[in-house]
């Protein structure tokens, strides 16, 4: 399995190539209505990914008791505006708001990001981390995946993904016992971890030594980054925190912006 980061590197690289040759340019707007940290930190990521491919990253930042009616007429209009290739709503938003209203008012074949339940598009980090897989000719068919965690975000799209890739798909979640947790570890092929608990994932568990597992977790223990997994497990191949998952995750949306641009022409 390559290093993620050369993968991405990579890829990042082709998208710019191809993006050379259009002549209108690929526009991803990102509707911001919070003033968190994590999301500042992944909108400058973000945008940073869209410069150094040549699309252009426009940030639109929102008044934080935005009304449901006012947000809906600026969500109108990026739907309507032929020079918008995509745009995305950052998560979390304020309390007044309703996430699941929202992303069903997202045009499908703009919603870079998967959310709304006609999107042409897989969400984000379960896609990144397929799109790494098979490009690395992983064996799906028939291995047995474990997902730990079952948000509506990673976990349980996860397993919808990797079911239909015909693997034998397991959740284990916040009521699973450690003894049926070790059990699985032991029998997986593929494991994604994505409960957001530092080293949750660690060398007390015996695991399965062939596993290939994507660590998604993000925590921080006194400002440094660390995943939910002990980083030297002894497995055939374990995605590192930072970059790691969180890269195949950003370059997921940049290839759904293409594909929005190539699907609309
Ligand atoms: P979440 O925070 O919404 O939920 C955590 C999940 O963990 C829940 O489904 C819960 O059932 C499960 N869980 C809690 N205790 C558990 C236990 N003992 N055993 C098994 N499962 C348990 O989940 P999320 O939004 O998927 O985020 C998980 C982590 O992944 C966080 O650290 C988040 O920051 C990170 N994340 C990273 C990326 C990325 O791009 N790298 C993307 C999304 C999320």
């Amino acid at each position: 399995m390559e290093m993620i980061i050369e993968y991405v590197n990579n890829k990042k690289q082709f998208l710019l190539d191809e993006i050379k040759k259009i002549k209108e340019p690929l526009k991803l707007v990102i509707v911001q209505i919070n003033d968190d940290p994590a999301s500042n930190a992944y909108i400058r990521g973000k945008l940073k990914d869209l410069a150094e491919i040549g699309a252009i990253g426009e940030l639109l930042k929102l008044d934080i008791n935005i009304t449901m009616e006012e947000l809906k007429k600026v969500i109108d209009k990026l739907n309507n505006d032929p020079t918008v290739t995509g745009f995305i709503v950052q998560m979390p938003l304020p309390k007044q708001l309703n996430e699941e209203t929202i992303k069903e008012w997202i045009n499908p074949d703009k919603d870079v990001d998967g959310f709304n339940s006609k999107s042409l598009f897989k969400p984000a980090t379960p896609n990144g981390i397929i799109t790494y897989l098979k490009d690395n000719k992983f064996d799906f068919d028939g291995k047995n995946a474990l997902i730990i965690g079952r948000s509506n975000i990673v976990g349980k799209p996860m397993a919808k993904l990797l079911l239909n890739l015909n693997m034998n798909v397991t959740i284990t979640h916040s009521h699973t016992t450690k003894e049926d947790l070790e059990f699985y570890l032991k029998h997986a092929d593929l494991v994604i971890v994505a409960v957001g608990k530092p080293y949750f994932i660690n060398k007390t568990f015996q695991i399965n030594n062939n596993a290939v597992i994507f660590d998604v977790g993000i925590n921080r223990i006194d400002g440094k980054l660390v995943g939910d997994c002990e980083h030297d497990l002894d497995v055939k191949f374990l995605s590192p925190v930072p970059k790691g998952v969180g890269l195949l995750t950003r370059l997921s949306l940049l290839l759904n912006l293409m594909e929005a641009y190539k699907n609309g022409i």
